[in-house]
């Protein structure tokens, strides 16, 4: 079959289509097809590869697969093009594909477009023909690649954007403070879990809900308004009425506003939880107030004291004496009151000083014994210490241990009675050293035994009346056995006596928080 080409008839470059070369492939087995096409392209500035038949078409598009366009003969010996098409198609998805036939029927035609082919071209064509089909299949073919590249294009930006959102979001669900974001409308947009904690009923009333009917507490509900209104940060303490378990929040509330309009889009609303904070504030508050009341009465009692004395009251030099006593005790009493404060402010802070060794409990009780016989022996009270010989030692600091028994045997004696007696023993627990001190005192109430290692705790009974204390020694106790990781326990019968009993591990372990 003859092929009629004249070279000078290019065809004018459709508008859009990109200039420059283009990558043609002919799979023809008509020689003078495949050298016709490629003189005319050439001529065009296009890059020509040619193949013979449709398997060495297929080879060329495997090892050169970037072809903008392939004109396919239907019919070749071996693979014909209708076959080639799907292959091809596989090899270089943005390749568009003209069919050259020379019986253009019906039926190829719709065969060939099943196969994706782009145009036909009829045996014999003119170079005319073919530009103009080879044109509009390269700008098919660029289309095709503009068209592939806006979609990975767009792939990645969601890509891109959805792994910021993630990331946004897991650093936004990971906050320990809860987040509250809403629009202009105060419609409550996006919250974290942490939020759920001070809103539990967002969880039952959907997320996107006009926060002045859904949230409690009211004022935290004005200040996101009051955000919205004046465009200004807020930073609000709030306090969670509205929660069965209470608490407090600081709600730092902050406008979001669009650069472009100056409108306000929303707020952003970050909720801290100050509870613990607020809780300590209030037992700092508390104690101070109880420690201003321990200091005003016997203050007051030497007050009273010193002004009978210097306005010469009394003569007798035997009640002056007594008076000078009186006032004396209570100075002590304050002397104590002060070292005990400062005992539990160094505890406190964490700033004791210890040297945790192995501790014998008979050295410490002996040497408690004889602090203690004064007291005793003013009391009428008999004092007595039994260790078990099998005791090990206790890992501990010798001070503490020695203050922690003090103050157990102190009481001991001063809640005792005429005649009464105390007894201290240490025997083997497991893993713990036990550590008894039991009087025949006047006991504890069991309201009294609920409260009495809290500060200032002190049971009103006619019989303590004249007994001076701090009411800070069980609260001592109890923080140093908290330290050492121990237990401490009473056991009282009212008018018959106590027992407090203090297990200490023998080993220390650290124990993080406490100082
Ligand atoms: P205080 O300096 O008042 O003795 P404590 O904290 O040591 O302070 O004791 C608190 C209160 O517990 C005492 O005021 C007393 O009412 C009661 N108490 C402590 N130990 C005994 C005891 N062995 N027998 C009876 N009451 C006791």
């Amino acid at each position: 079959m003859s092929l009629e080409i004249t070279a000078s008839a290019p065809g004018a470059p459709l508008e859009g289509l990109e200039t420059g070369p283009h990558r043609i492939l002919v799979v023809d087995d008509e020689v003078g097809i495949r050298k016709g096409c490629r003189r005319i392209l050439r001529a065009e500035g296009h890059e020509v590869m040619l193949a013979e038949t449709a398997e060495a078409g297929l080879k060329a598009l495997r090892e050169q697969g970037d072809v903008d366009v392939a004109l396919v003969d239907l019919r070749m010996p071996g693979m014909g093009g209708l076959e080639f098409l799907p292959l091809a198609k596989k090899l270089a998805p943005q390749m568009v594909c003209i069919v050259i036939t020379a019986y253009a029927t019906l039926e190829t035609a719709v065969e060939a477009t099943k196969r994706d082919a782009f145009d036909f071209l009829t045996k014999p064509f003119s170079p005319a023909e073919l530009l103009r089909v080879v044109n509009r299949a390269l700008e098919r073919s660029r289309l095709i690649r503009e068209r592939n590249r806006l979609a990975a294009d767009r792939e990645s930006r969601l890509l891109q954007l959805a792994t910021e959102q993630s990331r946004l979001k897991t650093i936004i669900d990971c906050m320990g403070d809860a987040v509250l974001v809403c629009n202009a409308e105060q419609v409550l947009v996006l919250h974290n879990p942490r939020a759920l904690r001070v809103l539990p009923h967002i969880r039952k009333s959907g997320e996107i809900r006009k926060l002045g009917e859904v949230v409690e507490p009211a004022e935290l509900f004005e200040t996101i308004r009051e955000v919205n209104e004046t465009r200004k940060r807020v930073s609000r303490e709030i306090q969670l009425t509205h929660l069965d378990e209470g608490g407090w929040v600081l709600a730092n509330c902050a406008p979001v506003v669009d650069e472009r309009s100056g409108k306000v889009l929303g707020t952003v609303t970050v909720l801290r939880d100050i509870s613990e904070m607020k809780h300590v504030e209030e037992l700092k508050a508390q104690f101070v107030n109880m420690v201003a009341h321990e200091l005003r009465s016997p203050l007051a009692a030497i007050d009273g004291y010193l002004s009978i004395l210097m306005r010469d009251m009394v003569q007798d030099p035997a009640e002056k004496e007594q008076i000078m006593g009186r006032c004396r005790e209570r100075v002590k009493g304050l002397v104590n009151l002060v070292n005990d404060l400062l005992d539990m402010a160094r505890m406190e802070s964490g700033r004791v000083q210890r040297e945790i060794l192995p501790r014998s409990i008979g050295e410490v009780a002996e040497e408690v014994v004889s602090l203690m016989t004064p007291l005793a022996e003013a009391k009428g009270v008999t004092l007595d210490g039994w260790v078990a010989d099998d005791l090990p030692t206790v890992e501990a600091d010798r001070e503490e241990l020695i203050r922690l028994l003090t103050n157990l045997v102190s009481n001991a004696i001063k809640y005792n009675r005429e005649g009464g007696s105390v007894s201290i023993s240490a025997t083997p627990d497991g893993p713990f050293v036990k550590i008894s001190v039991k009087d025949t005192g006047i006991g504890i109430s069991e309201k009294g035994q609920a409260q009495l290692f809290s500060e200032f705790f002190r049971e009103k009974r006619s019989e303590n009346q004249l007994t001076t204390g701090t009411g800070l020694g069980l609260n001592i106790v109890r923080r140093i056995v908290d330290f050492y990781n121990g237990r401490v326990e009473v056991e009282s019968v009212l008018n018959e006596g106590s027992t407090f009993t203090v297990r200490l591990p023998s080993k220390f372990q650290s124990h993080a928080g406490i100082g």
